[in-house]
C-alpha cells in the first residue's frame, strides 16, 4: 500500500493521456502561446499499462483518464480497453465532444461513470468559454450518455461574474435528470489568469441555491473531495468542490501521473517525480513512488498557506492545468 506521513492510503491515481485539447478553456489554458507536448515524450500505450499496472500492485483501485482532452488520443481506446483489464474502477473524464464516437467502447470496457465538463448551459457562453462552438454536440452526447444509464457527473468550474448566475439552472436541471452536477471553486494555475475576486465559493454557492431550493445534505464517502448534496425529490444531486474555501486535504487519496510521466503527489505540488524516465531506464518504479507520496505535503502542496483572499497567483510554482490533468 502507498501509505504518506498523515497516515493517508493512497489507492486512487489518475493518469493524464495528453495535454492536448480540442477545446480551449480560458481557466485551463495557459495564456501564453503553448507547444503540445511532442509525441516522442508521452507516454507510449504500452507503457501507460506498464505503469499502471505498478500501482495497481500496490494497492492503486481507482484510475481516472483525464488530460488535455483524453479522447482526442488516436489510441484512447486501446489504452482504455488495456486498463480495463487491470483490477481498477476505471473512470473519465472528458469535454464530452467525443463521447458519442466512443459510447459502444465505453460499455465494453465496463466504464459506468463518467465526468463531463460543462461550465454553462448558454451555448453563446460556452464559445466564450471555450473559445469553440461545441455546446449542441456536448449537451446531446450527455443525453446520450443519460440514455444509455451511465453515471453523468458535470464538473462545472463556478467564476464570480461568468457563471455564478447559471447555479441555479443547474440545480433544476437535476430535478427531472439524473445528473450529479459538482460545483467546483476556480482554482490558480500557471497562467489561467486566477484571482482571488473571481472565487465563487462553497459559502456563496450553498447561500445561492439556498435562496430558490431546500438543500439535503447527503453522507461524503471517507475520500470524497466533493460535498455532496440534494433537493428532495430531485432525481439528481449536486455537489461542491471547495479547494479555496474550504480544502479537503486529510482524506486526499490521490496521485497524478501528467502525460509526459511525470508523478505529482499533489494537484499543487512543486515537486515531480519523473517514472517515464526510470521506467525507459529499466528502474523499478515502487521505490520512486513511495518516496514521492512520502514527501506529499499535508495540504494544498503545501503552497497555499494562507486564505486565498490573500492569495496570489504569481507566488505559486506549478504547471499549467491542461499539462496536470484535473
Ligand atoms: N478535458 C477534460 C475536461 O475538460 O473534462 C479533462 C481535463 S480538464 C483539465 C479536468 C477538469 O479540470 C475539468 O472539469 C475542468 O473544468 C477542470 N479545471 C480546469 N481548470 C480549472 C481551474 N482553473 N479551476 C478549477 N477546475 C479546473
Ligand atoms: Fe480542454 Fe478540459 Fe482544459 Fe477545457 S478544461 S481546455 S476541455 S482540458
Amino acid at each position: 500500500m502507498i501509505i504518506d506521513k498523515f497516515n493517508r492510503i493512497h489507492n486512487y491515481l489518475r493518469i493524464s493521456l495528453t495535454d492536448n485539447c480540442n477545446l480551449r478553456c480560458f481557466y485551463c489554458m495557459p495564456d501564453e502561446d503553448y507547444a503540445f507536448t511532442p509525441v516522442s515524450k508521452l507516454m507510449q500505450a504500452k507503457e501507460i499499462e506498464a505503469i499502471a499496472k505498478s500501482f495497481t500492485g500496490l494497492g492503486v483501485d481507482k484510475i481516472r483518464l483525464t488530460g488535455g482532452e483524453p479522447l482526442i488520443r488516436k489510441d484512447a481506446a486501446d489504452i482504455i480497453l488495456s486498463l480495463s483489464k487491470l483490477p481498477v474502477k476505471l473512470t473519465l473524464t472528458t469535454n464530452g465532444t467525443r463521447v458519442h464516437e466512443f459510447i459502444r467502447m465505453f460499455e465494453d470496457a465496463g466504464i459506468q461513470s463518467l465526468n463531463i465538463s460543462l461550465d454553462t448551459l448558454q451555448p453563446e457562453k460556452f464559445l466564450l468559454t471555450t473559445r469553440r462552438d461545441q455546446f449542441a454536440l456536448v449537451r446531446k452526447n450527455i443525453d446520450l450518455l443519460l440514455e444509455k444509464n451511465f453515471h453523468v457527473k458535470i464538473n462545472v468550474v463556478v467564476m464570480k461574474g461568468l457563471n455564478d448566475n447559471e447555479i441555479n439552472n443547474f440545480v433544476t436541471w437535476t430535478k427531472n435528470s439524473p445528473v450529479h452536477v459538482r460545483f467546483i471553486e476556480f482554482m490558480p494555475f500557471s497562467g489561467n489568469r486566477w484571482t482571488s475576486n473571481k472565487v465563487f465559493t462553497l459559502r456563496e454557492i450553498l447561500d445561492t441555491i439556498e435562496k430558490d431550493f431546500e438543500i439535503e445534505t447527503l453522507p461524503a464517502e471517507v475520500n470524497d473531495t466533493a460535498r455532496p448534496f440534494k433537493v428532495p425529490g430531485h432525481l439528481g444531486t449536486f455537489a461542491i468542490i471547495s479547494t479555496m474555501s474550504e480544502p479537503f486535504c486529510s482524506g486526499c487519496n490521490r496521485m497524478r501521473l501528467t502525460a509526459d510521466g511525470k508523478l505529482k503527489n499533489c494537484l499543487f505540488s512543486k515537486e515531480e517525480t519523473d517514472l517515464l524516465t526510470a521506467f525507459r531506464n529499466g528502474e523499478q518504479l515502487a521505490p520512486l513512488i513511495f518516496e514521492s507520496i512520502q514527501n506529499k505535503y499535508a495540504s494544498l502542496g503545501g503552497q497555499m498557506n494562507t486564505d486565498f483572499e490573500h492569495l496570489h497567483a504569481g507566488e505559486i510554482k506549478n504547471r499549467s492545468m491542461i499539462t496536470i490533468g484535473g
